[in-house]
C-alpha cells in the first residue's frame, strides 16, 4: 500500500466517527489558507462533523467574502475564546504549512495538544513529527489543489460556496494560473470546480479587482519611488516604512503580489520586499524565477523558508538594517550559486 493511501485510510478512519475539528492555517493567512480552511469546514460540516476555522491572526478584507469566514476565530484578536475552542477539539487539522512556528503565537497553544493531528500542505521540508497523519506533496500548486484530490478521494462533493473557496486558493497561490501551473491535472481540477458551480467572474471581482483607490497608490508609490534594481539588475526590492503604510492608509493584504510585480522587469531574476512591522519585525517577502532558491536564501539569512521560488522570512531591527542585511546577504548567495 503506497504511502498516500495509508494516510488516506488513516483519515478516513478518524472522519467514519463524528469529530470535533480544529482548523489552523499560516499567520499572516492567504487565499490558498483560507480557502482550504473554509472549504474542509464546510465539506466536514456538512459530513456531520462540528469544525471550526481559527486563525493566528485576521485575514485580509479581500477573503471575507468567502462562505464561513464569518465564524472563523481568530487567536491575534480572542486568545481566550480560540483557546477554549482548541480545547474541546477531538481533532486538530492543519492547512498550508509545515512547521509550527508558522502558526506564530498560536505555536504556543497548540504545542501543548495531545490530540491527533492531521496537516495537508504544499511546502518543503514537513516537519513530520507535526502530525499523525500527514499529506505532504510539493507537485501541487496549492493546499486548495492538494484539498480537492483529498476531498474527492475521501467522497466528499463540495458544494458551490467550498468549491469558490478551492478555487481561490488555486488563482491566489499560482497567480492567475501564472506560476506553479504548468502541470495538467490543475487544469482538470480547474474545470471540476467550474463544473460545482463556480462563479469565477465574481471570485476574479472579489479577490482580484476589489482593491482601495489608497491600495493602488501605494503600489504605485513602491514601484515608482521605492524600487531599487542591484546586481546589474538581477536583484529588485523595495522597502516599506510603517509610516509609508500608514500614509496610504494600509490594510491586511494591501501588498499582496507586489513582491511578484519586479519580476516583470527582464534580467530581474529575484524580487524582494521589506515592510516593516510593529514592535521592530520586519517582514521579508521573496521571489524569484528559474533555479535560484529563495528559500534557502531565506532560511540561512532571514529565519524563514517556502517554496524555491517564493518564500519568506522576518528581520528583527530597523528597516535600514534589513536592507543593509538583504544587500550583504544576497552578494554572498549570489557567489555561492555562480555556476
Ligand atoms: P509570502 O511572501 O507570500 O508571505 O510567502 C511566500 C511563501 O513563503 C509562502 O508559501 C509562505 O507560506 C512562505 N513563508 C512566508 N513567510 C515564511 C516564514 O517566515 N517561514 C517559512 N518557513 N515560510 C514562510
Ligand atoms: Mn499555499
Amino acid at each position: 500500500m503506497s504511502d498516500f493511501s495509508k494516510q488516506l485510510d488513516g483519515l478516513s478512519e478518524r472522519l467514519s466517527q463524528p469529530q470535533n475539528i480544529v482548523i489552523v492555517p499560516h499567520k499572516d493567512p492567504d487565499g490558498d489558507a483560507i480557502g482550504s480552511c473554509l472549504a474542509w469546514c464546510r465539506v466536514l460540516n456538512a459530513a456531520g462533523h462540528k469544525s471550526t476555522v481559527v486563525l493566528p491572526d485576521a485575514a485580509p478584507a479581500s477573503l471575507l467574502w468567502m462562505e464561513g469566514s464569518a465564524s472563523m476565530l481568530v487567536f491575534a484578536e480572542d486568545a481566550e475564546g480560540a483557546t477554549a475552542r482548541i480545547a474541546e477539539a477531538t481533532l486538530l487539522l492543519y492547512l498550508d504549512f509545515n512547521t509550527l512556528s508558522r502558526t506564530g503565537k498560536l505555536a504556543a497553544v497548540l504545542q501543548e495538544r495531545t490530540l491527533p493531528v492531521v496537516l495537508i500542505d504544499h511546502h518543503p521540508f514537513p516537519d513530520t513529527s507535526l502530525a499523525e497523519i500527514l499529506f505532504s506533496e510539493v507537485k501541487v500548486s496549492s493546499t486548495c489543489e492538494l484539498s480537492y484530490g483529498l476531498m474527492k478521494a475521501l467522497g466528499f462533493v463540495p458544494d458551490k460556496a467550498a468549491a469558490e473557496c478551492l478555487y481561490t486558493g488555486i488563482m491566489t497561490d499560482t497567480g492567475m494560473l501564472n506560476h506553479n501551473s504548468a502541470h495538467p491535472a490543475i487544469y482538470k481540477t480547474v474545470a471540476e470546480l467550474l463544473e460545482l458551480g463556480v462563479d469565477k467572474d465574481k471570485v476574479h471581482r472579489e479577490v482580484f479587482h476589489s482593491s482601495s483607490a489608497s491600495r493602488m497608490r501605494l503600489i504605485g508609490h513602491a514601484l515608482c519611488n521605492k524600487m531599487h534594481l542591484l546586481f546589474g539588475g538581477k536583484v529588485a526590492y523595495i522597502a516599506l516604512s510603517d509610516e509609508e503604510l500608514q500614509a496610504f492608509d494600509y490594510r491586511a493584504g494591501d501588498t499582496e503580489g507586489l513582491v511578484n510585480m519586479p519580476l516583470s522587469i527582464e534580467g530581474v531574476e529575484i524580487a524582494a520586499l521589506m515592510t516593516e512591522k510593529e514592535g521592530g519585525q520586519i517582514k521579508m517577502s521573496f521571489r524569484s524565477k528559474g533555479k535560484l532558491a529563495v528559500n534557502a536564501f531565506s532560511e540561512q539569512y532571514f529565519s524563514g523558508g517556502g517554496h524555491r521560488n517564493a518564500a519568506g522570512g522576518e528581520f528583527w531591527g530597523t528597516l535600514a538594517d534589513a536592507e543593509v542585511r538583504f544587500k550583504e546577504s544576497m552578494s554572498v548567495y549570489l557567489q555561492d550559486v555562480k555556476p
